[in-house]
């Protein structure tokens, strides 16, 4: 007969520990029922600072959603929250009013949001304050979005103020700037994530935090949450107040322990569990996770809590009665608010022996600290640059000797090492944090058959969770499969829904005669599925193709492609009047100042672009300001031709050679709104001085001597710099727009999705640029040409969907304006 066995918790320990329990025949030994005080299946925590962000939906982060406690004929109840254990009569007391027996109890309670005390924080009726949140669970997120974007007032920069500058307050701080929302942090400690770093470090990683726009104010403590009605900012001991709408309180956490403590278990910080994850003197008790305290520590990462997970199988099933924790050495691999941290052991020297090695760049967001001891690694601090992170892990878990060039710790020098530690490193050695898998358990996936890399993935969870374990999970598998790693097939799909790249893609949507996006799906998406990360991309090949026979569907389009405008931070749009080259009339100035005064635009401004931007316009008022306007639409938004930028050229400009002014109003009348993978900007200059910078666009035009031209491609000013690579000089304007629409249209058929022309350029290479779009290498110049004219032939001026509306709702107001930041007037 089967025993009965209970599990108190549906948390990541809780979850994991039957998994375990259910990968040595637990099926078979055990009925299970869990109880959860959550309404979940069970989630990854870890995701939540993603899913504030943005970056994933709550959907996504499921590890064990409802069908699978099913599928295991587990018995699990959601929302159910267990208050006592009688520890004689071996039953457990939901709050539901349920009653279980068990043979074997496991606890799993994980910890709760740590309050500090401080004036304010409580209703009279003793709940926390509407507007004070903390940062634990999927509701707490949940809440804490719609707070954001809907609840603060509409006539002020909003603020948040978030209390704890740890690695949780930090990922919550990053999270809020999402919606718009102006973010102070206030920590306690002399610098931030002062339990995972040294003051150096914490002064690197505050540089790189506030350069993200986040405020920080370390030794600070709050004492008071002020406002009566709302909130309205926290007071500060000895500092001035600081303004805010909410506060997230990320200041610690604690272990929950009332359940134990009112059953007459042994709890000192956490539950007392001894080298089998029992609870001390309880023969049936287990507890795993945050809850736990073992030798005197209590964890409050998940990497503890797998290897516990793993004991505690072992013991309860008895597959292996013997096997024993011995405690956890926390390596940390982060990615707080998108740096790099990865910290293990001391952060600075202890003893006067100890050599430390420090590297600092504080530029580049760049901090490495290394203390040894005895020649071995007792602790490492690496902020911005996780590289050795894999080697370093292991020296530290590992007690490995290190090589007498210290510096090889640090930077890749050529030296052995890299690829070394990988072969070297312990089966048992935990690649992911996140999902808690092993060198061992990756190697097992590609024994088991998993031949690329995103296999591996999938079947383990590796690397699935921050992602900050990729480079490792990638040199583990290509190092279990000898090198025979299968390239990721959908590493080349053109958008990820449709599997296959884009030369067949396009052959499939030509031979099949597909005309619109939902064809598409229809005829190529497996099961006929519809994936919206993959519609803009499709939408664009699409009208690439097939000029005026594509046919349109709405919600294909990103919103600047619905509305024609460009959304801005706070919901709002800018709307740029059309300036060919850069050129307006007296007639435009006065029409744009007429329509700016009329519509109250909050901002004028020029574009890098040349052209004057309108910003703040709310999306019902579009048509209107358009209407007033009377002018065509710049292309500000989409992945399309953009802009020619213009120098003054050879009639105003006393070094001027060729007419610039001119072959850019040419240039830009002819390619206007053509779709490509990414955005286009052009550039001509009337001489070699580049005024216009036509070297770092993704076509540059510069005139030289004797009325030629010389055409630039590949170029690029802004995140990426680099100087365009010189495919031609040519005689004429007509063929520097030949060549330009030839070569571009030669881009817009082979590119990837989102692959500017500064990495599709050197990827194919010049000189094959070269040869087919010159010596027509390939036979295609014609069609190529042929192509670009039936997208210029079919351009139809997307602003008079102003007085006609595709869709009944596409200047109506879908975004909550008026709770979202205001830009400011100026
Ligand atoms: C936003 C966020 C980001 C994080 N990022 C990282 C990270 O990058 N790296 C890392 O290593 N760790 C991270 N952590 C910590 C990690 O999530 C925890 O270590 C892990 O979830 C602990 O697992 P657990 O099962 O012990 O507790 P939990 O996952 O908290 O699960 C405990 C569950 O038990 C339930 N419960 C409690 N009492 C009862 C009761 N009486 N009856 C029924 N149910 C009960 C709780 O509601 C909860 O659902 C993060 C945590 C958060 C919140
Ligand atoms: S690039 Fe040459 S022609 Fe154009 S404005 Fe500068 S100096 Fe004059």
């Amino acid at each position: 007969m089967k025993k009965r066995l209970v599990v108190i918790g549906n948390g990541m320990a809780g979850a994991r520990a039957v998994e375990e329990i259910l990968a040595r025949g637990g099926a078979d030994l055990f009925d299970i029922t869990m109880f959860g005080d959550e309404p979940y299946g069970n989630y990854n925590r870890i995701m939540l600072s993603h899913v504030l962000s943005g970056e994933e939906s709550d959907a996504d982060i499921f590890l064990n959603a409802l069908p699978w406690y099913q599928e295991n004929n587990i018995t699990l109840h959601t929302g159910v929250r267990v208050d006592r254990i009688d520890k004689f009569s071996r039953h457990v007391f939901a709050a539901d009013g349920r009653v279980v027996q068990y043979d074997y109890l496991i606890i799993a309670t994980g910890s709760r949001s740590f309050l500090p005390p401080m004036d304010g924080i409580y209703t009279p009726s003793g709940t926390v304050r509407h507007g004070v949140f903390t940062f634990r669970t999927m509701d707490d997120t949940r809440r804490m979005i719609q707070f954001a974007q809907h609840e603060h007032p509409g006539d002020q920069q909003s603020r948040a103020v978030v209390i704890g500058g740890g690695l949780l307050g930090l990922e919550a701080a990053r999270g809020l700037q999402a919606y718009g929302l102006d973010v102070a942090v206030v920590h306690s400690g002399g610098h931030l994530m002062n339990a995972q770093m040294g003051p150096d470090g914490g002064a690197i990683l505050r540089r790189s935090v506030e350069a993200l726009g986040i405020a920080v104010h370390t030794g600070s403590r709050t004492t008071a949450i002020l406002g009566s009605d709302r909130i309205t900012g926290v007071g500060l001991r000895d500092q001035p107040n600081l303004d805010c709408d909410m506060v997230v309180v990320t200041a610690g956490i604690r272990p929950n322990v009332d359940v134990a403590v009112v059953s007459g278990l042994a709890v000192e910080r956490g539950i007392v569990v001894d080298d089998h994850l029992r609870v001390m003197d309880e023969e049936e008790i287990y507890a795993v996770g945050e809850c736990v305290q073992h030798r005197g520590e209590v964890y409050g990462l998940v990497a503890p809590l797998w290897e516990q997970a793993a004991v505690l199988a072992d013991h309860v099933t008895g597959v292996d009665r013997s096997s024993m924790y011995l405690g956890s050495r926390t390596a940390t691999k982060l990615k707080v608010a998108g740096v790099d941290v990865a910290s293990m052991g001391l952060h600075g020297p202890e003893r006067d022996s100890d050599e430390h090695i420090v590297f600092s760049e504080p530029s580049r967001g760049v901090f490495k600290s290394i203390v040894i001891r005895d020649n071995k690694m007792v602790g490492a601090t690496l902020l911005g640059d996780s590289r050795k992170v894999a080697y370093l892990t292991q020296a530290f878990d590992q007690g490995l000797f290190l090589p007498e060039e210290r510096l090889s710790l640090m930077f890749d020098l050529g030296s052995p090492g890299e690829e070394e530690s990988v072969a070297e490193l312990a089966d048992s050695a935990q690649v992911c944090n996140c999902n808690g898998v092993s060198k061992g358990a990756l190697v097992s996936a590609v024994r088991g058959g998993c031949t690329s890399v995103s296999a591996a993935m999938d079947t383990t969870r590796a690397g699935k969770g921050c992602g900050s374990c990729k480079l490792m999970v990638t040199q583990v598998v290509e190092w279990a499969a000898g090198g025979a790693v299968e390239e990721d097939p959908a590493a080349n799909y053109y958008v990820p829904g449709i599997p296959l790249d884009k030369a067949s893609l396009m052959v499939e949507i030509r031979s099949r005669g597909l005309r619109s996006v939902s064809e598409v799906f229809a005829a190529l998406a497996p099961g006929s599925t519809e994936d919206a990360k993959s519609k803009m991309g499709l939408a664009s090949l699409m009208k690439m193709m097939l000029a005026g026979d594509y046919v349109d569907e709405r919600d294909a389009r990103f919103i600047n492609e619905r509305v024609h405008a460009n959304i801005q931070r706070d919901g709002t749009f800018s709307v740029v009047p059309q300036m060919k080259g850069g050129v307006t009339s007296v007639q435009q100035l006065r029409r744009i100042a007429d329509v700016a005064e009329k519509h109250n635009i909050p901002m004028i401004k020029l574009t890098g672009g040349q052209r004057i931007d309108l910003l703040g316009v709310p999306k019902e008022e579009l048509p209107l300001v358009w209407a007033d306007l009377d002018m065509p639409s710049g292309y500000a938004y989409g992945k399309s031709f953009r802009t020619v930028k213009t120098c003054v050229g050879k009639d105003y400009c006393r070094f001027g050679t060729g007419d610039s002014t001119g072959l850019g109003i040419r240039l830009e009348s002819r390619f206007q709104g053509i779709e490509a993978p990414a955005k286009l900007k052009l550039a001509v200059s009337g001489c070699p001085r580049n005024c216009a910078e036509s070297l770092v666009k993704d076509v540059g035009v510069v005139a030289v001597e004797g009325g030629r031209w010389e055409i630039y491609i590949g170029g690029a000013a802004g995140a990426h710099i680099r100087k365009g690579d010189l495919l031609v000089t040519v005689d004429t304007p007509e063929e520097v727009t030949l060549m330009a629409g030839r070569f571009m249209q030669y881009y817009r058929e082979n590119a990837n999705w989102l692959e500017r022309t500064y990495a599709f350029v050197p990827r194919v290479g010049i000189e094959h640029i070269r040869s087919v779009i010159l010596d027509d290498s390939e036979g295609i110049a014609a069609r190529l040409d042929d192509s670009m004219q039936a997208s210029v032939d079919s351009y139809v001026d997307p602003w008079s969907e102003r007085d006609d509306p595709l869709t009944p709702g596409q200047f109506r107001t879908s975004l909550p304006l008026t709770v979202l930041p205001q830009v400011p007037v100026r």
